[in-house]
């Protein structure tokens, strides 16, 4: 039986490997599985071989079952089931698997702008010359999806094995059914926490980034979605495991529509090869926010008394448009919504999904929003404004998100964004800044 598929690129702890014992030992004496220690601690130095966690604070001693002993366990990737000492990670030494040949993989049928192809050109040359990586910093709307199919067609031709990598579940349910419908005779798989779309023999994976866990020099090509987006820059154990997932000589495709500051300085020393893609696929350029001051609008908020602000503009607005409002805190969301009586949502909220499918739907004309809403939703026809504005909470990348949520379709591309503030800060000036940026750029085509 051939385990190429299956086991090719794989990290798994003995117990996850779906063969029986004789034949995992068959497998070892024949040099088709390497074993790896789990948890080494070399010289006082602790360290998870499955998570890569080197704080010795995040190790714990657990009394073992199996051997009668207490033993070390790594608690920073117990989530995805506790690690002993004593368990053995398994990689897959064998044939490598060879993907079938496909003349022509993608049965996508629509076209590319031309900063979509521009892009699409960039990411495929990367790949082809194996570039280490590249940044595609795409406004919000501009279409990425579509950009890689391209690359992901020509990868696919020349048998290699991608991965888009996603901080979020709701990512790759998205995208799955898209990229089966773009690729159908590609294996495509979907990996998420109980995903049920895991056939453990993807050539293309679309995958959160935890569950990348499972894998080892995998990937020729991988590309990480919202590469600034949260969980991914304040967990170091999520850029270990993706770049654990590549082959050696992979290429990575980073996207993202408000790079972080550590990206830009790359950008900027040159360090790290960009391509823009500055304008929507619909051609139309990016909303600019508003700034408007009311003098004392945090107490006023606390009091419950209505900003003259967000009421002069409500009345003036035109009211074909949905209005989604943004707010700091669950505290003033509660507020707000019992005031004004419309609708609010929040991350823990259970009718969470139904709330935003009913705006979806235009059963609700208004929705109240903590930051949740930032990115990733679309909506045709909105206004935004975000009360508050100057909030710690709204930097730089999350108000160029809530701005970008407006104007997102061709038949409505533009829309109001209204900052309400008590004092301009920097990430106010800054958003706006990389928005004309981005129109300034988009213009210049
Ligand atoms: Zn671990």
């Amino acid at each position: 039986m051939n385990f190429s598929k299956t086991l090719a690129g794989k990290l798994l702890l003995t117990s996850e490997l779906p063969l029986t014992k004789p034949t995992i030992d068959y497998l070892i004496r024949t040099d088709q599985l390497k074993q790896l220690p789990s948890i080494t601690t070399k010289y006082g130095r602790y360290q998870c071989n499955r998570c890569g966690n080197k704080n010795k604070q995040l190790f714990a001693n657990i009394p073992c079952a199996r051997c009668n002993h207490t033993h070390l366990y790594c608690r920073n990737c117990v989530q995805t089931g506790r690690v002993l000492q004593c368990d053995t990670l398994i990689t897959w030494n064998g044939t490598v698997p060879s993907w079938s040949l496909q003349a022509q993989p993608c049965y996508w049928t629509g076209t590319l702008t031309p900063p979509q192809q521009k892009a699409a050109q960039s990411i495929t040359q990367a790949i082809s010359t194996h570039q280490n990586e590249l940044l595609i910093w795409a406004v919000c709307g501009s279409g990425k999806t579509e950009m890689l199919f391209p690359a992901i067609t020509k990868s696919i031709k020349e048998r290699k094995r991608i991965c888009i990598a996603t901080p979020r579940a709701d990512v790759v349910r998205e995208l799955f059914p898209r990229l089966q419908h773009a690729f159908p005779h590609t294996e495509i798989e979907a990996l998420y926490a109980d995903s049920p779309d895991r056939t453990d023999k993807g050539q293309l994976i679309i995958s959160t980034t935890h569950q990348l866990i499972r894998y080892h020099e995998a990937f020729d090509v991988m590309i990480i979605d919202e590469i600034d987006a949260f969980p991914f820059h304040h967990d170091q154990t999520l850029p270990y495991l993706t770049d654990r997932a590549c082959k050696l000589d992979a290429t990575s495709i980073y996207l993202t529509a408000t790079p972080r500051p550590e990206h830009k300085r790359k950008i900027r020393q040159r360090k790290l090869p960009v391509q823009f893609v500055p304008i929507r696929f619909h051609g139309y350029p990016l909303p600019i926010p508003t700034l408007k001051i009311e003098i004392n609008l945090r107490k006023k908020l606390k009091q419950g008394t209505e900003p003259k602000a967000l009421q002069q503009f409500l009345v003036t607005r035109s009211t074909s448009r949905q209005l989604l409002i943004f707010v700091p805190t669950i505290e003033l969301l509660k507020k707000v919504a019992d005031h004004y009586q419309e609708v609010a949502v929040h991350a823990e909220d259970p009718a969470r999904k139904e709330k935003v499918d009913q705006f979806r739907q235009k059963k609700i004309k208004t929705l109240v929003t903590t930051t949740i809403l930032e990115r990733g939703v679309t909506f045709p026809s909105v206004d935004v404004v975000v009360l508050d504005a100057g909030h710690h909470v709204f930097d730089e990348a999350a108000l160029v998100q809530i701005a970008g949520r407006a104007g997102r379709s061709p038949g409505d591309p533009t829309g109001d964004v209204l900052f309400i503030h008590q004092g301009k800060t920097n990430a106010m000036e800054d958003a706006i800044a990389q928005i004309k940026m981005m129109n300034k750029k988009g213009k210049k085509r």
